[in-house]
């Protein structure tokens, strides 16, 4: 059983703090992403798990063992682990069949095992028409598929993705995200897989962790962290939340630019300051004012406005010069400089924890 448990895990170089007591447990067949912005520790945290870097302190443990202490660092070829990187790395002058093959033939495996062992990978991957050419003949989705057949005809227990999407084209990094989980579902490896795309990790992930300078800021499956994200970057950073900074009236209420709105979440504390977050499409933009003293509406004014094709994506400078982000139907077609009303639904309006 090969979980993987990272126990307050820290990576320094000097002052620079790159992985910052990390705590995070993958089980046994478990799919879990880290997913942040660039410099935020993930690949420094695959290449601790990978065993090329030594722990500052904490600990990892593969399957109940200690692989990584300060101490003492079990080197990568001592554990069953295979890492896929950002740049495929396939060997220039070997075919795809011989790329795939090479760490079976490493590990002495007979003839015979390797060759069904290869058969059986390539048809996986939908490799098997491409088996004779070499990398240079391949697509950029191609090369990529020989490298997670190559990753993962050695049967490793533990499989560490890179941001293994990042250089293929938009469309083909869709279809990809589809064939990692599809060849995940199939062998059920322990995987950790770093990316800074929030779509990729909803797709791929059965949990994601959001990192945020060198810290798991918060750890859930995808649906929610989508739904209830705790802090404001995770809000930002999954799903395109407008944060707005204010003021609680009471429990449940804050003022906004000069009107009231209501919020679910925590419960408020009056005259605190909160952040309350609330998506972009959750958020209704309409010409005509409402009734007076209604909660939950504010008043601002277009500052631009781009069509999108299925939507309209609109910035609104809020009366108190706040702008918001809008996401309204392709149909509402409301041009820049207009005043308009914003109704921000108060079941849609989260109350963030304290920072
Ligand atoms: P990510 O993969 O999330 O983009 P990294 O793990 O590569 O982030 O880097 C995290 C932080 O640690 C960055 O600020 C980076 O500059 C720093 N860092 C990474 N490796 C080294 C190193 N070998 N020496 C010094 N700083 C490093
Ligand atoms: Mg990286």
């Amino acid at each position: 059983m090969a979980s993987v448990e990272l126990k307050g895990l820290s990576k320094h170089y000097g002052a620079a703090v790159a992985v910052d007591d990390v705590s995070l447990r993958v089980e046994h067949g478990q799919l879990v992403c880290l997913l942040g912005p660039s410099g935020c520790g993930k690949t420094t945290t695959l290449r601790l798990i990978a065993g090329f870097i030594e722990p500052s302190a904490g600990e990892i443990e593969v399957g109940g063992k200690v692989l990584s202490s300060p101490s003492r660092t079990v080197p990568p070829e001592g554990r069953k682990m295979s890492m896929i990187f950002q740049s495929y790395a396939l060997w220039p002058h070997m075919t795809v069949a011989e790329n795939v093959a090479y760490g079976l033939k490493i590990r002495k495996l007979d003839r015979a095992t390797i060759d069904s062992k290869l058969k059986a990978i390539l048809s996986t991957a939908r490799l098997e028409a491409l088996a004779e050419r070499y990398p240079g003949e391949l697509s950029g989705g191609q090369q990529q598929r020989v490298s997670l057949a190559r990753a993962l005809v050695v049967e490793p227990e533990t499989l560490l993705l890179d941001e293994p999407l990042s250089n293929l084209d938009a469309n083909l990094r869709e279809e990809m995200r589809f064939e990692i989980r599809r060849l995940h579902d199939q062998y059920r490896y322990t995987t950790v897989y770093v990316t800074h795309d929030q779509a990729e990790a909803m797709t791929t992930a059965d949990l994601i962790a959001v990192m945020n300078k060198g810290k798991v800021e918060q750890l859930g499956p995808p649906e929610e962290i989508y739904a209830r994200p705790r802090s404001e970057f995770v809000a930002r950073f999954i799903g395109g939340s407008n944060v707005l900074a204010a003021k609680a009236i009471d429990d449940s209420r804050i003022s906004v630019a000069g009107s009231v709105l209501r919020t679910i979440g925590r419960p408020l504390v009056a005259n605190r300051p909160v952040a309350v977050s609330v998506r972009q499409h959750e958020i209704a933009i309409a010409l005509e004012s409402p009734p007076s003293g209604m909660e939950n509406h504010l008043h601002g004014t277009v500052t631009r406005q781009v069509f999108l094709g299925s939507t309209r994506d609109y910035t609104v400078m809020l009366d108190d010069a706040t702008e918001l982000r809008v996401t309204a139907p392709p149909g509402q077609n409301i041009a820049a400089g207009q005043s308009v009303w914003l109704h921000l639904p108060a079941e849609q309006c989260r109350a963030l924890a304290e920072e």
